[in-house]
């Protein structure tokens, strides 16, 4: 009986005392504001972190490439799902973020189980991150081979799993987020990428929230510390800067071809749409072609981190536009998303089991379109939200 599950008992609880913060339905988007109940909300509850869902040249791209192919492409790249636009878009790819070839899947998750599932077999192992991403977990999961968690960011840790364990496994790979997706924090990658030339390990960049964000015009995680060629896996996903959904590998040839003749939620599922590749092409254009995206969002998100402090939150160790606010209780958490939502702002609480218990946070994300005025809204709600609560 899943009523009685402990996960609907709270989920009714909190629609009892219209708390409840998922699922909310938004009837118009505008991108750094949407319509909900009738009402119209900034968002910092999104990881549209260059707005450009909603840029014309973006926008045209999508509608000519479904008048071109259709809606969908009804199989899988490895049949009859594989589009030319396909082939351009990883070539494209490719060249942007520097490594020799991209592969692109439906979903950045289908990117992490396929991509971890065929490298990490029954004589592998791979060592990640106790903070990465859920669909990270749920690869190792899948994959046939062992799993070792080291502590977040923490690089004693993974050095002495990888002095106990190296010898005993075929191939090792260390497997972390670029950008960590709650707390806003950068991976340490020199020292990672210094850990994995010592024991001879292969290095796997999860930079879903990296890509777009951070390095020369977005190219991400790797490119922000000069280590592009050290990196033997580059993972992203379309579904945040590149305003459409999809994901991304990258690494050397040889091993791409391998992944594409492996990976299985590669070939057993259908391929990403002519409207989302179209969607994605045309966002890297515009990136390269934007002289000032990433300026007005560092600015945005300095604007937030300088504002957020003065007002006394804790932010974590956030350099990103992912802007996490401690808040504590989970239930205080959903009091303050509910504040805030009545004062015009869609975001979103973070409660257990993504965070530990009695640490969660409400987690704020920012885009170059944000405008200052919203942003100072932004600002003046949640100190409100402050001396109501504290
Ligand atoms: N990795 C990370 C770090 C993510 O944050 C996400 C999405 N939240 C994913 C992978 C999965 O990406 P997608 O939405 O494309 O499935």
């Amino acid at each position: 009986n899943f009523g009685e599950s402990k996960v609907l008992k709270q989920a009714n609880m909190l629609r009892d005392n219209n708390l409840y913060p998922f699922f909310r339905a938004i009837e118009a988007s505008e991108a750094t504001t949407v319509t909900v109940g009738g009402v119209k909300q900034i968002m910092i509850g999104s990881n549209n972190y260059l707005g450009l869902t909603h840029h014309p040249e973006v926008q045209e791209a999508a509608i000519k490439a479904i008048e071109k192919y259709g809606t969908g492409c009804t199989g899988s790249r490895f049949l009859n799902g594989n589009l030319t636009i396909h082939e351009e878009l990883e070539e494209k790819l490719a060249r942007y973020l520097g490594h020799e070839q991209a592969i692109v899947f439906s979903t950045g998750m289908q990117t992490n189980l396929g991509v971890l599932g065929a490298i990490c077999g029954p004589k592998d192992c791979m060592i990640f991150d106790s903070e990465n991403h859920a669909s990270i977990i749920d690869a190792s999961r899948l994959a046939m081979g062992t799993t070792f968690k080291f502590k977040h960011n923490d690089m004693e840790s993974p050095e002495q799993v990888l002095q106990d364990n190296v010898k005993r496994f075929k191939n090792t790979t260390i497997v972390a987020d670029g950008i960590f997706s709650m707390t806003g924090d950068i991976l340490n990658l020199p020292r990672v990428i210094e850990l994995a030339e010592k024991y001879g390990a292969m290095v796997y960049v999860d930079d879903a929230h990296g890509i777009g964000v951070l390095g020369d015009r977005g190219r991400g995680t790797m490119d922000h510390f000069g280590l592009t060629k050290k990196v033997d896996f580059n993972m992203g996903t379309f579904s945040k800067s590149f305003a459409s959904i999809g994901g991304c590998i990258s690494g050397d040839r040889e091993t791409m071809d391998y992944v594409k003749h492996t990976a299985r939620s590669f070939m057993f599922s259908a391929s990403m749409p002519p409207s989302a590749v179209a969607t994605v092409s045309a966002c890297i254009d515009v990136i390269l072609k934007d002289e000032t995206i990433h300026q007005r969002l560092w600015e945005n998100v300095k604007f937030m981190q300088d504002g957020f402090k003065e007002i006394g939150f804790h932010t974590y160790n956030s350099e990103t536009p992912i802007i996490p606010i401690f808040i504590g209780h989970d239930l205080k958490a959903m009091q303050v998303t509910s504040f805030l939502q009545d004062k015009g702002i869609f975001c979103t609480p973070v409660i257990p089991p993504a965070v530990p218990g009695g640490e969660s946070l409400i987690r704020t994300s920012y885009m170059a379109t944000h405008t200052k005025p919203e942003l100072s809204l932004v600002l003046e709600a949640f100190a409100e939200a402050k001396k109501e609560f504290d």
